[in-house]
């Protein structure tokens, strides 16, 4: 008898095979919700989707599997250079935003930012699908669709807690124009799964573009990080950042009272052995090939 498709997705949230990207959430119409965000962070089925749905959450989950060959054949067929660390590619550059401001705000010099910008500005796209950090919760992540300039520069830099971008497929379906999209390997697999099924949710994303990829961490790193400061209040974040400053840029959270706790981004490193995503370990698509265009730092 064959495994009915909500079990086998069950399997995948419950393992190292689940990278969080919320493809299973945001499509399954609220029967599926991320649990703990600020612990385990996985998804939980509140109440069973119907098995079309199921088996539609099934295949778009990257976590269950992803061909690369048949993905790199069906979406870079005509590309014409190829390397096994990177996948497919028309050209591999150094770049930077010449704009200062651009520069400062993103990670490693604001090219993904600058070109998210730049479409928004020469009428390429209405809007940007980045993540920032929430504004009720500012010590958690948040994705949503950009529609400034503005927006897109307060969502530049890295966030290392774990994301679900694809939670908000559903108002990217709804979305009335024409959209990039930025995301991480796994969820950009999953995109890209989507559009190979023709899904609706998917259809106003124009470009695809995703930062290079090492790991995410669990937010255990973040209240860990701040007990060695000996500040335990952390829903008194009120600013969290992962690469402030001139880069690289330090980890640094400003607290309600005006507390500080600031240390380089190299120095940070010793949170990741600790609270890293177990499914960071497995994912070996480290410089998120599935994309248009994506970038990694200086050091890369
Ligand atoms: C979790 C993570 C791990 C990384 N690991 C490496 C690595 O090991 N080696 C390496 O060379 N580079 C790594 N990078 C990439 C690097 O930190 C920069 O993001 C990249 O060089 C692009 O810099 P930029 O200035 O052009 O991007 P920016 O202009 O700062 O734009 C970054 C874009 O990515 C989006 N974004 C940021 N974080 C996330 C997230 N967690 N989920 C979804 N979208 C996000 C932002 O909203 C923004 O649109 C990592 C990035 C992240 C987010
Ligand atoms: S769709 Fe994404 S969040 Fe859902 S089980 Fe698969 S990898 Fe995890």
């Amino acid at each position: 008898m064959s495994v009915k498709s909500i079990n086998a997705l069950r399997q995948i949230m419950r393992s190292d095979l689940c990278n969080r990207c919320g493809s299973c959430v945001g499509l399954s119409e609220g029967k599926i919700v991320f649990a703990d965000r600020e612990g385990e962070y996985r998804p939980v089925v509140l109440q069973e989707p119907d098995e079309p749905l199921a088996a539609k959450l099934l295949n778009a989950c990257a976590g269950k599997s992803f061909d690369f060959p048949a993905f790199r054949e069906y979406f870079y067929k005509e590309t014409p250079s190829f390397h096994t660390y990177t996948g497919p590619y028309n050209g591999i550059y150094i770049a930077h935003s010449v704009n200062e401001q651009i520069r400062q705000a993103g990670a490693s010099g604001g090219m993904l930012s600058a070109i998210l910008i730049w479409l928004l500005n020469t009428g390429r796209i209405d809007g940007a699908v980045v993540t920032g950090m929430s504004k009720e919760k500012p010590w958690m992540a948040e994705s949503f669709i950009a529609t400034t300039p503005a927006e897109i520069l307060d969502a530049a830099q890295s966030k290392y807690i774990i994301t679900s971008v694809n939670e908000i497929l559903p108002r990217i379906q709804e979305y009335k124009g024409k959209l990039a999209y930025v995301g991480l390997p796994g969820q950009v697999q999953s995109i890209r799964k989507l559009q190979k099924m023709g899904d609706a949710s998917v259809a106003p994303i124009k470009y695809i573009f995703g930062p290079f990829y090492g790991n995410t961490l669990h937010f255990s790193s973040v209240r860990s990080f701040l007990k060695s400061y000996k500040i335990r209040d952390y829903q008194n974040i009120i600013s969290l950042y992962f690469r402030y400053g001139e880069w690289p840029g330090n980890m640094r959270v400003e607290m309600s009272d005006g507390r500080v706790a600031e240390l380089p981004k190299f120095h940070a490193n010793y949170l990741i052995p600790f609270h890293i995503l177990k499914n960071s370990l497995l994912c070996s698509d480290l410089s998120n090939e599935f994309t248009d265009i994506s970038g990694g730092d200086a050091w890369a």
